[in-house]
C-alpha cells in the first residue's frame, strides 16, 4: 500500500507528491497526460526565471526531480475512487491502495450541453453510477460516453439494472484496453443524440439525431474522463459550484482526502497550483503519519 496516492501530474500533483517523498512518505502519481501545463507554449509569470521558459520545459524538469526524489509513476485514466479505512484507486491498468489520496487533476470538465439534460438532472438523469444505481433496479437506463469511465459506470449499473444501452453519441468506443466482451445486460448505440426527453417531470426518452426515440428510465452522463466532480459525488466530497471545497490546507470533509490547484477553483495559474500542491502535500503526509501512528497502537 502506497502513503500517498497523487492524481494527476500538473504542477498541483507534482508539488504534492515532492513533498510527501520529502516528508518521508511514499507517493505514486497516476496520470492520463502532462495536463495543462502542457499547452503553455510561453510562460513569463513564473518565479525564478530570467527568460522566457514553457510549460513543457517546467514539465520536463519537475518530472525529472520527482523521480529523482523517488515519486513511482503510473500511467493510466482513473475512473474509480473508493474508500474503506483506505482508498482503492482504480484505472482500467490497475488498481492502487493508500492511506491518503490528493486530487489534483486539474479544471473540472463542464457538463455536457444535450439539450434536456440539465431539466432532468435529479428527475431520471444522474451523474454518479454509484450514488444512484440503485434506484434503477430492473429499468432500462442508458449510459452517455465512449470512453473506460463510461465503461467504469456500466459495470456499477450492471447489478441493478435491467437493460443498458451504450450511448458514444456519435463516436467509436475507445478504450485504453480493448473490450473483451461487452458487461452483461449492455448493448451499444452509437448513433448521435439529439436530446433527452419527458413529460417535465420525469425522463422518459433518449431521442437521437435520426428522430428515432428510445426509452429510458434513467441517462447516466460519463462522457471523456472522470473530473474531480464526477470523484467528489461518488465520495460525498463537498463542491463549490465547480470546484472541489478545500480547507487553507488542501483538506476536504472527507479526513485523508486532499484536493490542490484547478481542481479547487480560484486562481488558475501555475504557480497557485504549485503552492497548494506543497500545502495538500504537507496536510497529507502529515495525516499518514497519524494515522500509522494509531495502527501501529492499535497492532499492540
Ligand atoms: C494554453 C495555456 C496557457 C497557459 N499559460 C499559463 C501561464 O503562462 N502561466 C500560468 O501560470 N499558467 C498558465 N496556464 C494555466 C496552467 O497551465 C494551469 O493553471 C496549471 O497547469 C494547473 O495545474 P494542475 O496541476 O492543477 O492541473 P493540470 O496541469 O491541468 O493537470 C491535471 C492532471 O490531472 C490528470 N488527470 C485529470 N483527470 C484524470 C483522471 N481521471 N485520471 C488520471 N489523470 C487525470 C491530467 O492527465 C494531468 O496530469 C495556461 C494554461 C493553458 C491551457
Amino acid at each position: 500500500m502506497y502513503d500517498v496516492i497523487i492524481i494527476g501530474r500538473g504542477p498541483a500533483g507534482l508539488s504534492a507528491a515532492l513533498y510527501v517523498v520529502r516528508a518521508g512518505q511514499s507517493a505514486l502519481v497516476v496520470a492520463q497526460d502532462d495536463g495543462q501545463i502542457a499547452k503553455a507554449e510561453k510562460v513569463d509569470n513564473y518565479y525564478g526565471f530570467s527568460e522566457t521558459t514553457s510549460g513543457p520545459e517546467l514539465q520536463k524538469n519537475a518530472l525529472a526531480q520527482a523521480r529523482r526524489l523517488g515519486v513511482d509513476f503510473a500511467e493510466g485514466t482513473v475512473t474509480g475512487i473508493v474508500w474503506d479505512d483506505h482508498f482503492r484507486v482504480s484505472s482500467a491498468e490497475g488498481e492502487w491502495e493508500a492511506r491518503a489520496v490528493i486530487l489534483a487533476t486539474g479544471m473540472p470538465k463542464r457538463k455536457s450541453r444535450l439539450q434536456g439534460l440539465d431539466l432532468y438532472e435529479g428527475k431520471g438523469v444522474s451523474y454518479c453510477a454509484t450514488c444512484d444505481g440503485f434506484f434503477y433496479r430492473g429499468k432500462t437506463v442508458g449510459v452517455i460516453g465512449n470512453a473506460d469511465y463510461a465503461l467504469h459506470e456500466i459495470h456499477d449499473l450492471v447489478p441493478f439494472a435491467g437493460s443498458i444501452f451504450w450511448l458514444t453519441n456519435g463516436r467509436p468506443v475507445a478504450l485504453s484496453k480493448p473490450l473483451v466482451s461487452l458487461p452483461d445486460k449492455t448493448s451499444i448505440d452509437e448513433r448521435p443524440l439529439a436530446k433527452v426527453d419527458g413529460d417535465g417531470e420525469v425522463l422518459r426518452e433518449i431521442v437521437f439525431e435520426d428522430g428515432c426515440r428510445t426509452h429510458v428510465d434513467g441517462i447516466f452522463v460519463a462522457e471523456g474522463t472522470a473530473s474531480a466532480t464526477d470523484f467528489a459525488l461518488k465520495l460525498g466530497i463537498e463542491t463549490a459550484g465547480n470546484a472541489i471545497r478545500t480547507d487553507r490546507d488542501g483538506r476536504t470533509n472527507l479526513p485523508g482526502f486532499f484536493a490542490a490547484g484547478d481542481c479547487t477553483g480560484g486562481i488558475l495559474q501555475i504557480s497557485v497550483a504549485v503552492g497548494e500542491g506543497a500545502t495538500a502535500g504537507l496536510a497529507a503526509a502529515k495525516f499518514v503519519r497519524e494515522k500509522k501512528a494509531e495502527e501501529k497502537k492499535a497492532a499492540t
